[in-house]
């Protein structure tokens, strides 16, 4: 059985273009979205993806991996949780890092969702309030729904994960930001099918690394948190990921 990749995002950080980088994968019933930049909810609906008769919203994720806390991966998280709660009495499945589990409430949102005010008096909530957490501890593979998943460290400015996402029968694979690093692409060009990342300064992937890899592993590759100023027209044996496109894993679909 195939699984489905639903793009939701390709842009970097300062994409007026495009939503950022994130996606959903889906088998079955079963939706796992992979990271929750800004305006995460809008570009939902903007693609307007179906799900059991319904237009696919946050309501319909059964997990949520978070890769790493720049906020172009995680600006949306908050109120997608509060939206979740207060909306669906509903908690967020999160998985992610020791190292993002350690800093995501304390540092990031307990300011906002930690406390709330009833009407009567402040009421102090928990992370516990809005997410079930799991740590997938650095390859290891962790069991999420159906499928398999795999995390390598990226070099980046935070620690960041890569994935291996395995159904048994097919595997794709994602970057996340990085460096351009050969065995990272060795590590993604084992799977079926995989996104890569490019964009500019230290702690990314230049594309011309990408253009000098041999064909085989470039035809594998989806490009995705790609800069507004990048010419795609000058991608050479690359294709793109784009917003909206359901790309079917283990198929020619
Ligand atoms: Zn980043």
């Amino acid at each position: 059985m195939a699984f489905e990749i639903l793009v939701v995002g390709v842009g970097d950080a300062f994409s007026v273009r495009h939503f950022g980088t994130s996606f959903l994968l889906r088998r079955g019933d079963f939706v796992c979205g992979v990271d929750c930049p800004d305006l995460y909810r809008r570009a939902l609906h903007t693609h307007r993806f179906q799900h059991q008769g319904d237009l696919l919203d946050a309501q319909h994720l059964d997990a949520l991996i978070l890769t790493h806390l720049h906020g172009d991966h995680v600006n949306g998280l908050e109120m997608v949780a509060a939206y979740l709660r207060f909306g669906f009495r509903k908690k967020l499945k999160l998985y992610t890092s020791k190292e993002v589990i350690q800093d995501l409430w304390n540092r990031r949102l307990s300011v906002s969702l930690g406390q709330m005010w009833d009407g009567q008096g402040y009421q102090t909530l928990s992370v516990e309030d809005y997410f079930d957490l799991e740590e997938i501890s650095w390859q290891v593979p962790a069991q999420i729904g159906p499928f398999t998943v795999t995390t390598r460290r990226t070099i980046h400015h935070l620690p960041t994960m890569a994935l291996q996402i395995s159904d048994g029968e097919h595997t794709f694979g994602h970057s996340c930001d990085t460096a351009y690093d050969p065995d990272l692409i060795d590590w993604l060009q084992r799977c079926d099918l995989f996104f890569h990342e490019a964009n500019f300064g230290p702690a990314h992937t230049p594309l011309e690394r990408l253009q000098a890899l041999p064909l085989d592993v470039r035809k594998k590759m989806r490009l995705v948190h790609y800069s507004d100023l990048l010419d795609l027209s000058t991608l050479q044996g690359i294709q793109p990921a784009s917003e909206g496109q359901r790309i079917v894993v283990g198929s020619d679909e």
